[in-house]
């Protein structure tokens, strides 16, 4: 860590990359790191393909983000929760063309792709922004905290998944310190919907199969499902969880239809490992949760998922 803080303070203009399909850790992660550079006197541009979901648009540290001033020079880039090169999309051109490199991640399967990697094993990336903010010397404000805590809730399940720690609960604790009003994003983003989201989850359950003897739950979406109800790609982000809750399921996953292909999200019970499965198939993530895109047709896709679970089942 003490690398990536001395790199931030040599620097004086700064790229934040987030990965494309941003959701809300890279987010979270990437305004509270922009935030913490302009207290440093530091100039800082958010960079990221793909749409900013909605109900995360609404916060406004993250609206803050996606209207984050332009830059006329970048001479340093910083990536968050991007655990290779690939996932930064179009802002890959940006990343090679920038002289100096650093990353910030707390992926298992990361690449270490650039010059100054710092990858943490902690259940968000968030936490490892919180550190390096500590690091830094930056006093923690409720920007930055709430930013912050947009990463926690996404990525710990609101700190509810299997592998949360007592470092997770306490790091948590200093940004509700802060006074973040925790339970309006909670709200905005977890507990309000909206009739497109329902119509998407109810053509997903319509599609929903069970196999090897109910161990295994899948479904897709193709692209004539999201435009029939004029929805996104982040309109369907509950739709693995809904696989996942099915009772004696071991193996979820749940694929989308992407212009190359199917995009699959996937997840399993702690004794089994998605994130090598995964990592097959190109893509990568963490061992409870991960996905990969498949460049084939969606039976296809289903038949490839389905017997590499097959393998490890
Ligand atoms: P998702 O299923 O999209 O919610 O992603 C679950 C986890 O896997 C997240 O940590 C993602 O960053 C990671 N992930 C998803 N797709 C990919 C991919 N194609 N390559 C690498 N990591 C991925
Ligand atoms: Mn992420
Ligand atoms: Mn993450």
């Amino acid at each position: 860590m003490k690398n990536l803080a001395e790199f931030i303070l040599q620097g004086d203009n700064f790229a934040v990359i987030s990965h494309i399909s941003p959701d809300g850790d890279t987010m979270g992660s990437a305004a509270a790191l922009i935030y913490a550079l302009e207290k440093l006197g530091k100039r800082a541009q958010w960079f990221c393909e793909g749409n900013v979901p909605e109900d995360y648009a609404k916060i406004p540290q993250i609206e803050k983000l996606v209207k984050s001033k332009k830059l006329e020079k970048i001479e340093n880039a910083i990536c968050v929760d991007i655990s290779s090169a690939d996932r930064m999309g179009s802002c890959l051109q940006l990343f090679n063309n920038t002289k100096n490199t650093a990353q910030i991640d707390h992926h298992a399967t990361n690449t270490m792709f650039a010059k100054v990697n710092v990858v943490r094993d902690r259940n968000a990336c968030a936490f490892a922004v919180l550190e390096l903010i500590e690091e830094l010397g930056v006093e923690l404000d409720y920007d930055i905290a709430r930013a912050l805590f947009v990463g926690v809730c996404t990525d710990t399940g609101r700190l509810s998944h299997v592998g949360v720690t007592k470092e997770d609960v306490l790091d948590t604790a200093k940004l509700y310190a802060l006074d973040i009003k925790h339970n309006e994003i909670i709200a905005t983003l977890f507990q309000t919907s909206t009739l497109k989201k329902i119509k998407l989850k109810g053509r997903a359950s319509q599609h929903l199969e069970l196999a090897f003897e109910g161990k295994v739950a899948y479904t897709y979406l193709d692209s004539t499902d999201y435009a029939e109800f004029s929805a996104q790609s982040s309109d369907s982000e509950g739709v693995i969880d809904m696989c996942k809750s099915i009772e004696n399921v071991c193996f979820s996953f749940f694929i989308r239809q992407v212009p190359n292909g199917y995009k699959a999200s996937m997840r399993c019970k702690p004794e089994y490992d998605v994130a090598t499965l995964c990592a097959s198939l190109g893509g990568g993530g963490h061992k409870l949760a991960a996905g990969c895109t498949i460049e084939a047709d969606r039976e296809t896709a289903i038949k490839i998922l389905l017997d590499k679970i097959s393998e490890v089942l």
